[in-house]
């Protein structure tokens, strides 16, 4: 099994030992459980007030050994109901994306970085984002990917609090690359962002082909 993904964040800014040491024995103890144990876990999580209002949790969709993981914000309003990510207008423009990359089934998984919608779809909050944030890294250690894709901004934060990305260039991160392209949703409503898009994917085909 690969070795536990790193607290990457702002704890280690703050020479904040105690929670990080926290923080790493949580995401230990999510890994040691395996993929259905962090998703029990997820299920049962009452971590932060999202739970309260959610219909669904969401945990993700796609291969359980991908080559590539994206990661998303939160769930939309279908993804609320139905339990799956990325299965609205989103996702149609994700799939739009996968077929660019040309990935197939077996080479992909989306997970987001809150299991919970946020009311109205506002934009998740940093205390939703750090209570979410060990079931994010236990799925990223126990899927193992080769390639971590950040969808926005919100995706970055969570990975990497603290950290800025260039859009579309790629970084070593706990012996992962890690690279940052635009959320499908803002392909959506900036639609001359999809050319902007393309380029960025074609400039690393590289890392996944
Ligand atoms: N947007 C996201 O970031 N995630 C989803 O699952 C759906 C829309």
């Amino acid at each position: 099994m690969a070795a536990v993904e790193k607290n990457n964040d702002d704890f280690e800014k703050n020479n904040n030992l105690g929670k990080r040491a926290d923080f790493e024995k949580e995401v230990r103890e999510l890994v040691e459980t395996g993929y259905s144990g962090v998703e029990e876990a997820i299920l049962a999580c009452k971590n932060c007030p999202l739970h309260e209002t959610a219909t669904n949790k969401v945990i993700g969709k796609g291969s359980s050994t991908p080559k590539v993981l994206f990661i998303g914000e939160a769930p939309g309003k279908n993804e609320d109901e139905k339990g799956i990510p990325f299965c609205g207008r989103a996702g149609k423009e994700l799939d739009k994306m996968l077929e660019y990359m040309r990935l197939s089934e077996e080479e992909w998984a989306v997970i987001n970085t809150l299991k919970c919608r946020p009311p109205e779809n506002r934009n998740p909050k940093k205390s939703e984002l750090e209570a979410c944030k060990p079931f994010l890294t236990a799925q990223i250690t126990l899927l193992d990917p080769k390639v971590v894709i950040l969808l926005g901004n919100t995706a970055e934060k969570a990975y990497s609090p603290g950290k800025k990305m260039e859009w579309g260039v790629p970084e070593e991160i706990n012996g992962r690359m890690v690279l940052k392209i635009y959320h499908p949703a803002a392909l959506i409503y900036t639609r001359s962002r999809i050319e902007t898009q393309h380029a960025l994917i074609d400039k690393n085909r590289g890392l996944w082909e």
